[in-house]
């Protein structure tokens, strides 16, 4: 079976923790500090504050930023469900807009009708790899004085025109969990231009305090261990390496793959294929049937996400209607692209996928 997804613990990553277990240091020590450093190379410099989580960091972002009860906060429901999530641990409300259904990304004219009198904030989503259009983004929330907010979860090393993603909003977060482009067992970075901000956001972290028992604010404990960053040290130095083979991946895909609709990239876009997502013309039962044939031929594929946050019990009483979003949910299939696949496992996903594809009546 060619797995879905193949997280990489290899030796290195093993040598990494055991040096920090029989060193002592093990929470938010040196290695944390190091990481943070590293990171900032991917997003021009920028401060980077390391945290437990994806989704520790996207709550913290909110919280720096004053976001609130009475707040919205604009965000695709085409996503995971903790970037609506991480809006309601602090109190606000998020409100959904519809997604381009090419790229799958936020879309700005959707997000523009979305601003009412209580917007604090856009939360756009690099979903599956691909960056949303930030400069559209960034324009809009310009003109209404809203925090931008960027959920890059699944984009590490992305961009847009040249500039990464992570280098465009007022906060974005990294999630470190073992199935993204790279990770640190469990793990997240929030990312800021200014230092005042990076302060607070450490004071969030750790229990609100700089010195020790001089508590400043309250916070929680979102720290994360010296085992989880030296991991992260050690997958940050291959991360170029494996984005370079993703998106080689991806080209053989594109190139072989008859009858689904390849994932399309804007103009100007890097996409870093946290997933590579076909669409499925025909509906959830006939996206289905090709999942379950390809996993039968020995091709694990899996379905991001085949419920919109909108449609989730803790947000379907507000009762959103978003067409292009649910259709997304019943089309999307995402195939394997790790940067483990070898050149006969490409070759055996592109045949399985466009037999599949006949067999269910869409192929050609
Ligand atoms: C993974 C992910 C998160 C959360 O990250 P965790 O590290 O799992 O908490 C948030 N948003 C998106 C889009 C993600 O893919």
């Amino acid at each position: 079976m060619i797995p879905a997804a193949k997280p990489v613990i290899g030796d290195e990553e093993v040598d990494a923790a055991v040096r920090v277990l029989r060193g002592g240091l093990v929470v938010q020590g040196p290695e944390v500090a190091a990481f943070e450093e590293e990171f900032g190379a991917l997003v021009e410099g920028r401060t980077c504050v390391a945290v437990n989580s994806g989704t520790s960091a996207l709550h913290l972002a909110l919280l720096a930023l004053g976001i609130g009860p009475g707040d919205e906060v604009i965000v695709p429901s085409f996503s995971f469900a903790a970037s609506a999530n991480a809006v309601r641990l602090v109190g606000a409300e998020p409100v959904f807009a519809e997604i381009d259904p090419d790229t799958f990304c936020l879309d700005p004219d959707a997000a523009a009708e979305a601003v009412g009198p209580r917007t604090a904030a856009l939360m756009p989503v690099h979903l599956y790899g691909h960056p949303a259009p930030m400069g559209r983004l960034t324009q809009l929330a310009q003109r209404h004085g809203l925090a931008l907010v960027e959920d890059a979860c699944q984009a590490h090393s992305a961009a847009l025109h040249g500039r990464p993603v992570g280098a465009f909003g007022d906060a974005a977060c990294f999630s470190f969990y073992p199935t993204k482009n790279m990770h640190a067992l469990e793990g997240g970075m929030v990312v800021v231009p200014d230092a005042a901000q990076a302060r607070t956001l450490r004071l969030l972290r750790n229990q609100g305090m700089e010195q020790r028992y001089e508590h400043e604010i309250v916070g929680a404990n979102m720290r994360m261990t010296d085992v989880a960053a030296a991991i992260g040290r050690v997958q940050l130095e291959r991360l170029a390496g494996w984005t370079q083979q993703r998106r080689a991946n991806a080209k053989v895909l594109d190139a072989g793959i008859t009858g689904l609709v390849v994932p399309p990239v804007a103009d100007g876009a890097r996409h870093v294929y946290h997933q590579y997502t076909v669409r499925v013309p025909g509906g959830a039962a006939v996206r289905d049937a090709v999942q379950r044939e390809l996993e039968a031929n020995g091709v694990g594929c899996a379905v991001y996400y085949p419920t919109p946050i909108h449609r989730l019990k803790p947000y379907a009483h507000a009762g959103a209607c978003l067409p292009l979003t649910e259709q997304a949910s019943a089309e999307v299939l995402s195939l394997p692209v790790h940067p483990s696949l070898t050149s006969s496992d490409l070759d055996l996903i592109v045949a399985a996928v466009n037999s599949a594809a006949l067999s269910a009546g869409v192929g050609r």
